[in-house]
């Protein structure tokens, strides 16, 4: 690995830092860690506002500790579409829009539209909960959004409201009908819960292939700094394919998905068009391979979910830092990012309804 280079002090596991003082040397070109990952990714996260509250993203305990940021603290579409500039310069080629809920945040189509035209940026996608996409699938779509990954846990109505604080999965599957329908590419993301959606593998497998999408598992993490998880109670994606294959036979790994992101996807050996991607963050991590960094709503920067570490770059474009000052920011949160998460070691205090999964 040799040394690691030094751009700026490489930032500690800390509240939100400051970049002050003197900058040398040119801007950054391209955004490439110590771990010679290459960053094409950003996560940008909307709003921290969701109309749904999720038993393991916004824990009920926390409910008094989410301090839902005003709008004069999140970032305008003016300061995304700025940074999204700067990202595409450094090497950003894909972003994906989440939350909270991202599909609460008013002219979020014209924040599409906006994003779509930046230059370097080939993909603006996002992932969403399904509540209210029935009436912005179209308009999403013809603003130049690629693909939704809409959450859906549960097929069944009253575990559904329950698991998501409320949640109507009617309109969800509407949300799903009608993105499919725009045609927009449709993914849908579950999180792995072991006596709670266990027993519905297969019938969410089913769902999504019956309506043209791709179902995908999600080892459940501990955030909030572990509030809700259970060790014991982990659902592995060793697990899943088992179950799956038992169902359905055997699972052949699909080579080189460049879409896949974190999760590996697999195909039915009897039927390849029939796919399913499983996100192992727990019991098989993918670290190694991460190229991604995540925006909060108030312009925090974020290199690793499973860290607290973060810049305000909000902070850096208020004050009225330049293009290059805000390269340099961006370059030393990439130089600290860390080699991986520890979750088992230490939950990380933000919880996911702040950083957007
Ligand atoms: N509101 C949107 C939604 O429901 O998809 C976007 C935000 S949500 C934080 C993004 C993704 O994070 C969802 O797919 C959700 O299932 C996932 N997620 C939330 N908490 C999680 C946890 N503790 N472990 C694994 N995935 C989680």
């Amino acid at each position: 690995m040799g040394t690691p280079r030094t751009y700026l002090p490489v930032l500690q596991a800390t509240p939100v830092a400051t970049l002050d003082g003197a900058i040398d040397g040119p801007p950054p070109t391209s955004l490439v860690d110590n771990f010679a990952r290459r960053i094409r990714y950003l996560r940008i996260s909307v709003t921290d506002r969701c109309n749904y509250r999720c038993s393991y993203c916004a824990p009920d305990d926390i409910a008094g500790d989410l301090a839902f940021a005003g709008r004069a603290e999140i970032l305008s579409f003016e300061e995304i579409e700025r940074l999204a500039t700067v990202f595409a310069r450094l090497g950003v080629r894909k972003l994906r829009l989440t939350g909270g809920e991202p599909t609460v945040r008013k002219g979020l189509v014209d924040l599409v539209g906006r994003l779509v035209r930046v230059p370097g940026i080939e993909q603006v996608v996002m992932t969403t909960n399904g509540h209210l996409l029935a009436d912005l699938a179209g308009p999403l779509k013809a603003a130049g959004l690629a693909g939704v990954n809409i959450s859906l846990d549960t097929l069944d109505p009253a575990r559904f409201t329950t698991l998501t604080g409320g949640g109507d999965l009617v309109r969800v599957q509407a949300g799903l009908r009608a993105a499919v329908a725009a045609g927009l590419r449709v993914k849908t993301n579950a999180v792995a819960l072991r006596g709670v959606n266990e027993a519905e593998l297969l019938a969410l497998c089913e769902y999504a292939w019956a309506h043209g999408a791709e179902p995908r598992f999600i080892e459940h993490m501990p955030m909030s700094g572990g509030m809700i998880y259970e060790r014991a109670a982990e659902l592995s994606s060793a697990a899943i394919r088992t179950a799956l294959a038992e169902a359905l036979g055997a699972l052949v790994p699909v080579a080189g998905d460049r879409d896949a992101g974190p999760a590996r996807t697999w195909m039915l050996a009897a039927d390849p068009t029939r796919r399913v991607g499983v996100i192992s963050a727990m019991t098989d991590h993918f670290c190694g391979d991460c190229n991604r960094l995540r925006l909060t709503a108030a312009g925090d920067l974020h290199a690793c979910l499973g860290h607290d570490d973060a810049l305000s770059l909000r902070d850096a474009l208020r004050r009225g830092d330049s293009d290059e000052r805000i390269s340099h920011a961006i370059a030393a949160v990439v130089v600290g990012k860390r080699e991986g998460h520890e979750f088992l070691a230490a939950a990380p205090g933000k919880h996911m309804i702040s950083i957007g999964g």
